[in-house]
């Protein structure tokens, strides 16, 4: 077994606090051994569904807090608990060469006690895991041989592999991290970053092949090394000119905000027209969380982000792009999609960030961690990336 930590071994603490927040996942994937037992011991049949994929042929649906989580934040079947719960904040992904990824969520125990994340700390999950099911490992790796020969997707004869891709993503991840000195604003800072590698690249890929084919974005293996350098180049010309362009953009929809008193938001999956004085609850978002209730101005405008709150979010952005499977980007997915993914995925950082810093106009790095810490262990159990997936095949 090949193993690929995403994130630097050593450098985080564990200690599971208890928190119940990884109890609130939308589904919850089960084996067959799992279902078999919690088939029986469940309220409702009907919360369960066959996939036929293995390992995991089942699926708890739970679109909230688990039925087997009791009112002291306990789990009742504690002993008997699904491997996913087992693993978490571990999730691991096989590529089909056989490389196991492993990725480290950042959930509320992170940084707290003195366990060290390391390799250790990885194969003792693996152990524990093994224990359950000793053929656990090797039918996740045969699943995706069947599901997912060898390249993350291709057209015609041509085809992007995994190295190449994960390349690229690291690539990005990098950049992220170089070219976020002296910024503060994580909206205005990211969505200027997609803006600008997504020009970067249609620019790329059109001066070598002038197909105006520019939605597709894939970065053939050949072509990957040059592309990054002509990135490199257009990005430092461009990037500044971008910033101010969208800048511009949002503080203009601020200003008719104030005028007009309304304001358009993203909430609970859909956009929707808002009185900035209006007192909203949230329906669908972190179904744990004790703040559901705020004024729309309170997310809606910028907030100033303490340096090192900043500084969370995009080493948070940069380990995310590296991931593999879920909790990361898709390393499947065309890079439109990564594109359009990491726009949503900060999007929703700012909005609960500016959401747990309330009436204050600035985030502390406190509120930014619980942000992430929240929103990660809600990706990785799966929503946005479930919402996403059917949207992959092309
Ligand atoms: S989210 Fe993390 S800290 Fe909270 S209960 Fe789950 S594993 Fe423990
Ligand atoms: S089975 Fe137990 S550990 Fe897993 S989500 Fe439910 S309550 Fe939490």
């Amino acid at each position: 077994m090949k193993l690929i930590l995403t994130f630097t071994p050593g450098k985080f603490t564990f200690n599971c606090t208890k928190c119940a927040k990884c109890c609130f996942p939308a589904e919850l994937s089960l084996t067959a051994r799992e279902f078999n037992f919690l088939s029986k011991v469940a309220d409702r049949k009907e919360r369960f569904i066959f996939i036929a994929d293995i390992p995991f042929s089942y699926k708890l649906r739970v679109k909230g807090r688990c039925p087997f989580l009791d009112e002291n934040k306990l789990c009742k079947i504690y002993k008997n608990r699904p491997i996913v719960c087992i693993s978490f904040p571990l999730t691991f992904e096989y590529l089909p060469d056989g490389r196991l990824f492993v990725n480290f969520i950042r959930c509320e125990g992170v940084g707290v006690g003195d366990q060290i994340v390391d390799m250790d700390f990885v194969l003792k999950t693996i152990d524990e895991i093994k224990q359950r099911d000793p053929s656990f490992f090797d039918s996740l790796l045969i699943n995706k041989l069947y599901k997912n020969p060898f390249v993350p997707f291709y057209t015609h004869d041509e085809y992007v592999s995994y190295d190449s891709k994960l390349s690229f993503n690291k690539f990005l991840a990098k950049m992220v991290k170089d070219y976020s000195r002296n910024q503060y604003n994580p909206r205005t800072y990211l969505h200027s970053f997609i803006l600008t590698i997504r020009q970067a690249i249609e620019t790329a890929l059109n001066m070598k092949k002038h197909s105006g084919d520019l939605h597709r974005s894939l970065i053939f293996d050949e072509e990957a090394e040059a592309l990054k350098d002509e990135i490199n180049s257009y990005y430092s010309q461009k990037f500044e000119e971008n910033f101010k362009v969208i800048d511009h953009y949002i503080e203009e929809a601020e200003d008719i905000a104030r005028k007009t008193r309304v304001c358009e938001i993203y909430l609970d999956g859909k956009v929707k027209k808002l009185r900035i004085d209006e007192h909203v609850k949230l329906s669908t978002a972190l179904n744990h969380s004790d703040v559901a209730e705020f004024q729309v101005s309170q997310i809606y405008f910028r907030k100033n982000f303490e340096e090192e709150a900043f500084n969370f979010i995009v080493d948070y952005i940069s380990e995310v792009l590296v991931r593999v499977g879920l909790g990361g980007f898709p390393i499947d997915a065309p890079l439109y999609i990564v594109l359009d993914v990491l726009g949503e995925y900060i999007n929703n950082i700012e909005f609960q960030c500016n959401l747990y810093s309330g009436k204050s106009n600035v985030v502390t790095l406190k509120e930014a961690k619980r942000a992430i810490e929240d929103l990660d262990t809600n990706f990785a159990l799966g929503s946005i990336y479930n919402a996403r997936e059917r949207t992959f095949t092309f």
